[in-house]
């Protein structure tokens, strides 16, 4: 299986009812495939089952149906290997309070079963900027050190693949630099990465490839380019000399009055071009004070896709 880290097919997971909360069918065959190399973004709204997904491909949460491949090894048949091959940052803080860094990770290295000369603890400590705070407790540790600590410990075992649930919400600009620093540099040197995130423009930015998955189901995977292409939505900005009426304009052409009096005209590249709004402006007889326009971004491709339930 060259070139694929991870190969999902008809993934399936449903949540049993216990005590008062019910069941739920969180993820409803889903099928994926991440490339080798690649930065990719799962990208979805709260509940859509991204966290579920991740945690399967950890091993912590047991799917009910479907195949999982990882790193050319299937996940029922080798679980130890599929599981060497991945590292994963957790969305929830679950650290031991007492636990300073240093101990932290040489713990993990050793729930992994990486003999004691081949860890790379300081190396580590190094990366994740914990070097300083090597034997402090975690409990001292600022919110944003604790995170980079669970990075830390996603690495102990050199996975190919790095997986990242939400890394960055709710965590300074600082941090959040810091961790896409790190994260540019784990792919430059060839770790596939996986995050999840509900900031666009992060995605937009930093992922080649991206699925959107929405109610347990994936409705989009394609290149960060192609996904953004997918809608040739424009939109002309027009702010008149003195405030007007919009003009009659060409059919399929949405107009909008915004705030000041600008009007927004919103068209399909496909179909219309600026010139063919301009020309209607004119022809009303408005005068332009100014005019810019605006690119649909991928919370537009988001919100188009996952408007429909
Ligand atoms: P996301 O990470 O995209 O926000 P999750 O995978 O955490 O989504 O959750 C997907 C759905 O499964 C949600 O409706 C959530 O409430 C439900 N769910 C998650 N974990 C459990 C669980 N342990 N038991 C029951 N339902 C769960
Ligand atoms: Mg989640």
């Amino acid at each position: 299986m060259a070139g694929n880290a991870i190969e999902i097919e008809g993934l399936r997971k449903t949540y049993r009812a216990s005590g008062r909360s019910p069941g739920k069918e969180a993820l409803k065959g889903v099928d994926l495939t991440i490339r080798e190399g690649s930065i990719f973004g799962l990208l979805g709204p709260n509940g859509a089952g991204k966290s579920t997904l991740i945690n399967i491909l950890a091993g912590l949460v047991v799917k009910t149906a479907g195949k999982v491949t990882i790193w050319g090894f299937d996940q029922d048949r080798n679980p130890r290997q599929s599981r060497a091959a991945i590292g994963v940052m957790p969305q929830e803080l679950n650290l031991d309070p007492f636990f300073p860094p240093r101990a932290a990770l040489e713990t993990q290295a050793g729930l992994y079963g990486v003999p004691k000369a081949q860890r790379r603890t300081d190396e580590i400590l190094e990366l994740i900027g914990l070097t300083d705070k090597a034997e402090s407790y975690a409990r001292s540790l600022s919110g944003g050190m604790r995170r980079r600590l669970l990075l830390g410990k996603a690495l102990v075992h050199s996975p190919q693949i790095l997986v990242l649930d939400e890394p960055t919400a709710g965590v300074d600009i600082e941090l959040r630099t810091m961790l896409w620093q790190n994260v540019r540099r784990l792919n430059a040197r060839g770790m596939t990465i996986i995050l999840t995130t509900h900031y666009l423009e992060e995605a937009e930015e930093m992922c080649d490839e991206i699925a959107i998955i929405n109610h347990g189901q994936v409705v989009a995977q394609d290149t960060t380019a192609n996904l953004l292409s997918r809608l040739d939505a424009k939109t002309l900005v027009i702010e008149p000399m003195e405030a007007t009426h919009p003009p009659p304009v060409p059919e399929g052409v949405i107009v909008e009055t915004r705030a000041g009096g600008v009007l927004a005209f919103t068209y399909r590249t496909s179909v219309h071009s600026a010139e063919d709004i301009l020309e209607a402006v004119r022809r009303a007889g408005m005068h332009i004070r100014d005019v810019k326009t605006e690119q649909a971004d991928l919370e537009d491709v988001f919100l188009d896709l996952t408007r429909a339930g």
